[in-house]
């Protein structure tokens, strides 16, 4: 690949936003562009996918294992294309059909769960099969024109790194080591909205102010495990409960998930995620992470019931530091600098969710194949 004849971009972050936004502009380059196309993304972590991850916890003396979607857990897929990018994913069996059955109680009304009513989503929805990693894997095995590197962050930006003298600017990205890590045509940033304030600070950027505009609140994950389905508490046992998912309001816990009810997923030791409500979770977000912790094993043993012979035998916490946003999806997006063909994007542009990461990898890639 020589520097002449290939256009080169970079997409900081190997989330589903960034991963989306290799998959468009390797499908839609070569009906606009006579160049070649050469894509790089960096990933500061070891894998793709980021929120959409799992967490696994297998036994010692057993092929058994819990395992917890520990960011999203499923997707809606509303818009036609959205739709059309997902179909193969869901013909190879990747991405699997999920109809929840949602039950919603009030906090501190647990006692009423055996008669709620159950909803199911208003739009269909989907899981990653066999595990939440497993999407994320597939875009980035079948991109053809991209390779992914991994364990490198990229450092912030300066002006300086851009050089204007060919026809179009190229900027030099660097890695945290101070190393160059190549120069690049266009740089598509898809990290958090913090950290993305972070890469850009120091440069004149155009919308800079924008990127820190929308409010990101945290997520606590609770996933709790049982040895089998006979130590489950009443509340859990199937034979009683009819809800896949427990909507609680008005307390600091938001939803409880079961895992190994969802499907290709029967084969797991009883596995059941809690996510808590984003508002209580950003207001103890610094907060000593055992307070935290115990505070939500109590909300989640007042819904559930557990005693001694009952309670779970395993128990994690994870804090999603930026996991949801509160404000109205930014417009235009990506922000943009079409001087330095500098894109900045990700879900939390808009609507904070996967359909919102294809939305923005969308808006990006029209902006890249057609600049002005
Ligand atoms: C608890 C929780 C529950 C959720 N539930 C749902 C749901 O039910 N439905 C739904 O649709 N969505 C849900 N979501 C949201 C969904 O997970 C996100 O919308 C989506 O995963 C965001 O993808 P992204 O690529 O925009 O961002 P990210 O996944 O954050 O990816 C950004 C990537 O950039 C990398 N990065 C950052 N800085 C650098 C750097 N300097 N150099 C290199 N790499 C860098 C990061 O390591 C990361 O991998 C949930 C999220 C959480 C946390």
């Amino acid at each position: 690949m020589t520097d002449t004849d290939t256009t080169r971009i970079a997409i900081i972050g190997g989330g589903l936003t960034g991963l989306i936004t290799a998959a468009l502009l390797e499908r839609d380059w070569a009906t606009e562009n006579k160049q070649k196309l050469g894509i790089t993304i960096f990933e500061k972590s070891r894998g793709v996918g980021r929120m959409a991850t799992r967490y696994r916890k297998p036994q010692t003396d057993s092929a058994e294992e819990w395992q917890w979607a520990m960011g999203v857990q499923s997707f809606s897929a509303k818009s036609d294309d959205f739709k059309h990018f997902i179909a193969p994913f869901i013909d190879a069996n990747t991405l699997v059909p999920w109809q929840s059955r949602i039950a919603h109680i009030q906090s501190g009304h647990a006692e009423i769960l055996a008669d709620s009513s159950i909803d199911t989503p208003k739009h269909p929805c989907y899981i990653s099969s066999p595990k939440m990693t497993s999407w994320g894997r597939a875009i980035a095995e079948r991109l053809t024109h991209t390779e992914i590197q991994f364990k490198t962050r990229i450092a912030p930006l300066t002006d300086s790194a851009v050089n204007q003298q060919g026809k179009t600017p190229r900027t030099e990205l660097y890695d945290e080591a101070g190393n160059s890590v190549g120069m690049f045509d266009w740089v598509i940033c898809t990290a958090p909205n913090v950290q993305a304030a972070e890469l850009f600070a120091d440069t004149s950027f155009a919308a800079k102010d924008k990127i820190s505009a929308p409010t990101m609140q945290a997520c606590y994950t609770l996933m709790l495990g049982w040895q089998d389905k006979a130590h489950l508490p009443a509340r859990l046992q199937d034979k009683t409960r009819q809800w896949s998912v427990l909507s609680i309001a008005d307390g600091i816990l938001d939803k409880i998930f079961i895992e190994h009810d969802k499907p290709e997923h029967g084969h797991l030791l009883p596995s059941v995620t809690i996510h808590a409500d984003n508002a209580w979770s950003e207001a103890h977000v610094d907060e000593a992470q055992d307070v935290v912790r115990a505070s939500l094993i109590k909300a989640v043993q007042d819904v559930l019931g557990w005693d001694a012979e009952t309670a779970p035998t395993h128990i994690d916490m994870h804090r999603w530091r930026y996991a949801a946003t509160t404000d109205n999806p930014l417009t235009p997006v990506p922000l943009m600098d079409v001087q330095k063909r500098w894109l900045v994007t990700g879900d939390w542009c808009g609507a904070g969710s996967i359909e919102a990461c294809y939305q923005m990898a969308q808006a990006s890639v029209t902006r890249v194949i057609q600049p002005s």
